[in-house]
């Protein structure tokens, strides 16, 4: 299963040939992997303020209407409490499926 290029999922630009692959456990974290819970597809703008730590991503939620990228800004409130953050325990990716090498998150470390 591959993550195919979809608009921004923070801000829903949708020019696909700017956006960029992500991976939300990075790649210094020996937990890091291809799998596409761990990907996200976002515009150079939203990375950046990703990297920044201006916009936190938790993870992925996997619903029954399909995948959805939860996160928020630093400054506001996050979705879900402080305990369900913690990413080696993260109940928000329910199943990692995939592992293909050509999801290198080209644009990071
Ligand atoms: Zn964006
Ligand atoms: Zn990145």
């Amino acid at each position: 299963m591959v993550l195919t290029k979809v608009p921004c999922e923070i801000c829903s630009l949708a020019d696909l040939r700017i956006i960029h692959r992500h991976h939300i456990i990075p790649r210094v974290d020996s937990r890091c992997h291809n799998g596409i819970n761990n990907l996200a597809c976002l515009c150079p703008n939203c990375h950046s303020l990703v990297h920044a730590g201006e916009i936190v991503i938790l993870g992925v939620y996997l619903s029954t209407s399909g995948r959805c990228l939860v996160w928020f800004k630093k400054d506001e409130d996050p979705p879900f409490q402080q305990q369900f953050w913690i990413v080696k325990e993260n109940p928000l990716v329910v199943t990692i499926t995939g592992d293909s090498d050509d999801l290198v998150d080209e644009n990071c470390q």
